[in-house]
């Protein structure tokens, strides 16, 4: 299938619904893809996020911005804090009323918009989104950007997992807003959030930035999934014994707490909370609480074991280095937005959990729609050559990408630190080694066409230190239906390319 667009936003979560929406009103013609279902997948659908929505009163805004400069060393910058303050404010305002979104009122009977509800959210956004005109295309992962023969980002292929087929969208410019990357993390709404827009715009060339910061931890109550850093402002942190866990915190005492998980418990109460506190938070993410009304733990007086959950670029700093106020790639074509973009300039070195996530999430996606809605319209509808970017492909990007290899070590676990490792290899002359990774057995391609687009992704997807797909994609099992073959080395050839492959991955 190939479709043709203006604008081609890939997710389903907050920043691409948002993108769409703004690329829509800026009369372009939208297509949206997400590997899950649009509305329900990634890390906001599931949960519900704080949002950083602070009336434009100068005294509110101002402690608004000096609250986390210190925590993030100082390095962001207040006029994008400003920027991203004054978007997010308009935005929810908007979906209050554009958007009916049912806001709670406080006491006073005035509407309380610093808090979303994920599932109520984002159902709002995908109606929206398609009353919009938007093309939705569910269940269909983005496997790999296409460019145009300037470099440029021109569309991107895919796989329509329940049609079973591959697709193809050819846009005069693409909006990644795939998410951050928290693999195997375990944190609620963070499966479908494996780093592809990271990879993808890495194979363009595309630059990173700050992914030393990438490697934030939320805290959750033991054996569970939902990591709501924000509320743990209240919490005092015990040892087994009862002793106070001194210097532990949630802004400022996450390695305390780390430390001390390697020897021993730590329990935790939201003590600090006074009624009027409770209250609040009970309003403002119900979801926290299921949980503990499960359990039958009354978190405010019953002491829980805690545990710190790996969140990888979905809470931390990195991603995608964005140019300007549009969000611009250093690749013409390609945007990026919400927590695939780097989130440095209002975050600098720290976490944007528990509100500043949000609001970057509404604020860069907006943005970034309508940037590329007027590039793409302004580049007109002509016939532009297009090619995969995939790694195997495109010569240009051995330009290195502001990721070290030694930065990447340190960006958390998972497919992000093979996927930055994976473009740097590239650069390092490892290409020839990731080539039969490619040419996997079951990758079906159309009869007499070459090696199929996601092959690239699916090496990249692999978990440290194996050897093996961790799953096998869909449709790649059993004959291969009439009209297509496989394609791939022999059986020997495969041996080889698996154990040197691993060994590549290893070595990086
Ligand atoms: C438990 C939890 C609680 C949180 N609480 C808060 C909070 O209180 N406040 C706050 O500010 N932030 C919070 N966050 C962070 C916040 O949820 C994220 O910053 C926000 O969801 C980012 O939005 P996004 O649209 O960039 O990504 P996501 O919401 O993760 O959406 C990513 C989308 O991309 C799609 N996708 C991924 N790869 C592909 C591909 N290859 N092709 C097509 N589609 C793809 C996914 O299916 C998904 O639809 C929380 C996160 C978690 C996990």
């Amino acid at each position: 299938m190939t479709l043709t667009a203006d604008v081609l936003v890939v997710g389903g979560g907050p920043a691409a619904t948002w993108a769409a929406l703004k690329a829509a009103e800026e009369g372009a013609s939208v297509v949206l893809a997400d590997k899950g279902y649009c509305g329900t997948s990634g890390a906001t659908a599931s949960v519900g996020t704080g949002v950083w929505y602070v009336p434009p009163d100068p005294e509110a805004r101002e402690a608004a911005m000096s609250s986390r400069e210190a925590l993030g060393g100082y390095l962001a910058d207040r006029r994008w804090m400003a920027r991203v303050l004054d978007e997010t404010y308009e935005r929810v305002n908007e979906l209050a009323e554009a958007g009916r979104y049912p806001f709670p009122t406080g006491p006073d009977g005035t509407p309380l918009r610093n808090g979303l509800q994920g599932p109520e959210y984002m159902r709002r956004q995908r109606i929206r989104v398609k009353r919009a005109g938007v093309t939705v295309l569910d269940h269909s992962p983005v496997t790999e950007l296409l460019t145009a023969a300037d470099g440029a980002v021109a569309g991107a292929a895919g796989y329509r997992r329940q049609a079973g087929r591959p697709f193809e969208v050819r846009a005069g410019a693409v909006v990644l807003a795939t998410g951050g990357c928290a693999f195997l993390s375990k944190a609620f709404g963070c499966n479908v959030n494996t780093g592809d827009g990271t990879l993808l715009a890495a194979e363009t060339g595309a630059e990173l930035s700050g992914m030393e910061f990438s490697n934030a931890y939320g805290i959750a109550p033991e054996h569970t999934s939902v990591t709501k850093t924000a509320f743990y402002n209240y919490a005092t942190f015990y040892r087994a014994n009862g002793e106070v866990l001194e210097g532990a915190g949630s802004q400022r005492g996450r390695s305390v707490i780390a430390r001390t998980l390697l020897m021993e418990k730590v329990f935790c109460k939201l003590d600090l909370a006074d009624e009027a506190a409770q209250k609040a938070m009970r309003l403002a993410q119900p979801n926290f609480f299921l949980t503990f009304d499960r359990l039958g733990v009354n978190p405010f007086t019953d002491p829980f074991a805690v545990t710190l959950l790996a969140e990888g670029t979905v809470r931390g700093t990195g991603g995608i280095r964005i140019v300007d106020d549009g969000c611009a790639t250093t690749v013409p074509g390609l945007y990026a937005a919400g927590d695939a973009a780097t989130r440095e300039l209002i975050c600098g070195g720290f976490t944007g959990g528990g509100s500043h996530n949000a609001a970057w999430a509404i604020s860069s996606g907006s943005w970034a729609g309508r940037t590329a809605a007027r590039f793409a319209r302004a580049l007109g509808r002509g016939t532009r050559q297009v090619s995969a970017a995939g790694v195997r492909t495109a010569s240009h990007r051995c330009r290195r990408t502001s990721t070290s290899p030694r930065s990447s070590d340190r960006a958390g676990r998972g497919v992000a630190v093979r996927q930055t490792t994976c473009a740097t290899a590239t650069c390092c002359g490892r290409r020839r080694e990731l080539d039969g990774v490619w040419a996997w057995p079951w990758s079906r391609t159309p009869a007499g066409c070459t090696p199929p687009p996601c092959c690239a992704t699916r090496a990249a997807a692999w978990p440290s230190g194996s050897t093996t797909p961790s799953s096998t994609p869909p449709g790649t099992t059993g004959s291969p239906p009439a009209g297509w073959t496989r394609c791939g080395p022999d059986r020997k050839e495969r041996r080889r390319d698996r154990a040197r492959v691993g060994g590549a991955v290893h070595r990086l």
